[in-house]
């Protein structure tokens, strides 16, 4: 057989060539197990972080330029979520099993005093938000959480005590979001459903189940201004459903090759970030036109020369041919047999940016401009979080690094 130079991985080089590029601005090393989320504490340069080491660490940037901790403190059980109040200093760490802790730090974040513990679930928690809310105009502020007991719980953040009865998944709940304005409350599951729950004085109102993912998903973002929420997970997929636009649409935008584990939204710029294990990071411009992918249509017979699929045996049959797979042009949606739907096209407006199967006919009629901005991380990422003001954001890694970058020229 003849030697062959394939075109590698990479061969979409030109996404990866824009002179619009995070910069690699500081990286954090030392925690002994996985970092599962931290953030950039606001107007101050530094992070606070949680570890499967079962660590909170509040990490200060010193006059060499490097962060060092300045605060560790253990808990009883692995760290794996992180809520913090700037205003207040209050900082909420939810636990592997179950427990969100609700510590106060110090002005100079040296330091910082435990408040209490709220008991709110039996496994990990997956999500935190707290909230403030007016009942008979008494202000309330209120924890609401997720976990991997199937349970989506709301507390009184003093008191510690739950309100009403929790809602519960058929699998573990995953990810968290909340529209403060409707006081609506999104649950992403293992499944791959998204619930939506409205809170009202009497409990819990479920008001639908958005399906689309196939898979778990790991992180849900809400843009209130445009009333849109972003959902992203297992199964490389990111959709952005229009739930207050008046739209009813989904998009879907395709262009991780491994899960997609988080999400951070510039409402600003309607530019989308993803990350995801494939160690890339996408800048998504919503501001593109996009479309949704249309329906797959249904035939027994190839759409454009006849043949006919595997299963329509009369077909076969009368026209004395082998029956074809059956495949779909992802552009126009097309049944199609394998010859008439060879073609390999990437479809930007669709949020394909990764090359997918296209009849003839749509691969001459595509749009190839990118509608994305790649960028490789060099390591697989877990959690993004985003620091508008310095526009900066922080990536965590699955090899327990945190790494700072300035995406001033992208946002
Ligand atoms: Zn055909
Ligand atoms: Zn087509």
């Amino acid at each position: 057989m003849a030697a062959q130079i394939k075109p590698g991985p990479s061969s979409n080089h030109d996404k990866f060539n824009s002179n619009r590029k995070p910069v690699l601005l500081a990286k954090l090393e030392g925690c002994s197990d996985h970092v599962n989320k931290a953030i950039l504490i606001p107007e101050t340069d530094g992070v606070i972080s949680v570890s499967s080491d079962r660590s909170v660490r509040v990490w200060l940037k010193r006059d060499s330029g490097q962060y060092w901790p300045s605060i560790c403190k253990y808990l009883p059980s692995p760290a794996v979520d992180l809520l913090y109040r700037p205003t207040t200093r209050q900082l909420f760490v939810g636990q592997e099993n179950g427990t969100i802790s609700e510590f106060i730090l110090e002005e100079d974040f040296n330091c910082m005093e435990s408040v209490g513990d709220i008991l709110a679930h039996y496994g990990r928690i997956t999500g935190m938000i707290w909230t403030e809310i007016s009942i008979d105009g008494v202000l309330e502020q209120w924890i609401l959480s997720t976990s991997r007991d199937k349970r989506f719980q709301y507390h009184n953040a003093k008191t510690t005590n739950p309100i009403g009865p929790p809602f519960v998944c058929t699998s573990w709940c995953t990810s968290l979001e909340y529209d403060l304005e409707s006081a609506h409350v999104f649950v992403g599951d293992y499944a791959g459903n998204i619930s939506m729950l409205n809170i009202k004085a009497e409990g819990l109102q479920l008001v639908t189940t958005l399906t689309g993912h196939t898979a778990c998903i790991d992180k849900l973002v809400w843009d209130s201004s445009s009333r849109r929420l972003f959902s992203a997970g297992h199964d490389r997929l990111i959709i952005v459903w229009d739930i207050g636009g008046g739209q009813g649409t989904a998009y879907e935008l395709h262009g991780h090759t491994n899960r997609v584990t988080s999400l951070a939204f510039v409402s600003a710029k309607n530019l989308l970030i993803s990350a995801g294990e494939d160690s890339i990071v996408i800048f998504w411009d919503l501001n593109a036109d996009r479309k949704e992918t249309p329906p797959w249509a249904e035939s027994d017979n190839c759409e454009t020369c006849s043949r006919p699929f595997l299963w329509n045996i009369t077909g076969i049959f009368e026209r004395k041919q082998f029956g074809s797979r059956q495949h779909h042009c992802r552009s126009c949606g097309r049944a199609l047999c394998d010859k008439c739907s060879q073609d390999k096209s990437t479809i930007p407006s669709m949020g394909f940016e990764l090359p997918v199967r296209v009849c003839k006919f749509c691969s001459n009629n595509i749009d190839h401009t990118p509608m994305a901005i790649f960028h490789d991380a060099k390591h697989s990422v877990t959690s993004i979080t985003m620091d508008l003001l310095r526009k900066c954001v922080l990536t965590i890694g699955q090899d327990r690094v945190i790494k700072i970058w300035d995406v001033s020229t992208l946002i």
